[in-house]
């Protein structure tokens, strides 16, 4: 971090401002030119509040150099995080995850049908929401503690570990059997579901928000890293722009651009980034091949009864057929730019 002090800043201020950021485990390198004392800060400044250093009166500007966030920084951890589930299943470092399943848990004969057709196409986690941040509250809301349960009972017949949406940290008791707690983008920024996600030892799906930067995002992410979870995997899932033709757009060059910030796997949602079934299969393919570290797909057996998300869930069928071709394209997937040359397990 630099900051560059005003022309008339008085010496007895300067030297409080120096011997404050010693206190916090800074060196500090002093420049004085004729017009102005540039400061610069040596250490962890992750932890240090531009905005306490702008207000002060000696202050004229601040640049920060360093990110501020550490734990989800590569810098600080070169090799890629994977994370591994319990059916044995992993994620990073060359490690490729499909999760798949409904929008929303319906009934037991539906997740069950569905975790079946999904694991015998590849899949390797059942997704399913329970809660469901809908934009109407007259909307269908979930099965709630009902839905968890039904996950849990598709576990049991198919092995699949489960990723579920969180909504409120009051709810944290239910989620104790679950395999990876989902934020979703409605919930990235919520800080106070994140520090108690970052007290659990379990993995932590954060769904980047429609309207939120990468910086954005990695801070979650520093949020439930800095609690001490380090299982965080991070997922794109469309952001909102001008355009209507999707339901939003799939910001993909953020595969790459994430594998460089960060050590964290990434994952590509292309049901809620398009909206339509029949871009899914294309998207994903796209994801697979920017070298993302995984998928999350909406898969219903009836999409045109489905409770939720109906337009964007493919049948089984299709699902498989999309697998059949993502598998194809993996070899080829590019993550060189990140970790050096043939660096794709
Ligand atoms: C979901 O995964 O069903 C969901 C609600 O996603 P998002 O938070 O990305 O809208
Ligand atoms: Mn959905």
């Amino acid at each position: 971090m630099i900051v560059i002090l005003k022309k008339n800043a008085e010496q007895q201020q300067v030297e409080l401002f120096d011997n404050w950021l010693h206190s916090m485990g800074l060196e500090t390198h002093k420049s004085i030119g004729e017009n102005h004392t540039i400061v610069g800060l040596v250490g962890d400044t992750s932890r240090v509040d531009i905005e306490s250093i702008m207000a002060l009166d000696i202050v004229e500007t601040v640049k920060r150099i360093q990110e501020p966030y550490k734990n989800a920084n590569r810098k600080f951890h070169e090799q890629d995080t994977v994370i591994t589930l319990s059916n044995g299943a992993k994620i990073g470092g060359g490690h490729f995850l499909v999760m798949a399943g409904p929008c929303s848990v319906e009934t037991e004969e539906q997740i069950i049908s569905v975790a079946q057709a999904v694991k015998a196409a590849g899949a390797e986690v059942l997704r399913g929401g329970a809660f469901k941040p809908r934009t109407s509250p007259y909307a269908f809301q979930g099965l709630h503690e009902e839905g968890i349960r039904l996950l849990l009972k598709a576990r049991e017949a198919t092995g699949l570990p489960i990723v579920t949406e969180i909504m409120d940290a009051k709810h944290l008791p239910l989620f104790e059997d679950i395999d990876i707690i989902q934020v979703g983008a409605r919930n990235m920024q919520n800080f106070e579901l994140l520090k108690d996600l970052g007290k659990l030892r379990k993995p932590v799906l954060i769904k980047r928000g429609m309207a939120n930067t990468l910086q954005e995002l990695l801070m979650s992410a520093e949020y439930v890293m800095a609690g001490g979870n380090d299982q965080v995997i991070l997922c794109e899932r469309g952001i909102r722009t001008f355009e209507t033709a999707t339901r939003n757009t799939m910001d993909l060059s953020v595969i790459p651009v994430l594998h460089q910030f960060t050590h964290l796997p990434v994952v590509v949602d292309p049901s809620h980034a398009t909206g339509r079934w029949e871009l899914v299969a294309p998207m994903a393919l796209a994801g697979a091949a920017c070298g993302a570290d995984g998928l999350m797909i909406e898969v219903h057996n009836d999409p045109e009864h489905a409770l939720c998300d109906g337009p964007q869930s493919l049948r089984p069928e299709k699902f498989a057929s999309m697998m059949e071709k993502v598998r194809a394209i993996r070899p080829y997937a590019d993550r060189s730019f990140t970790t050096g040359e043939g660096a794709l397990g």
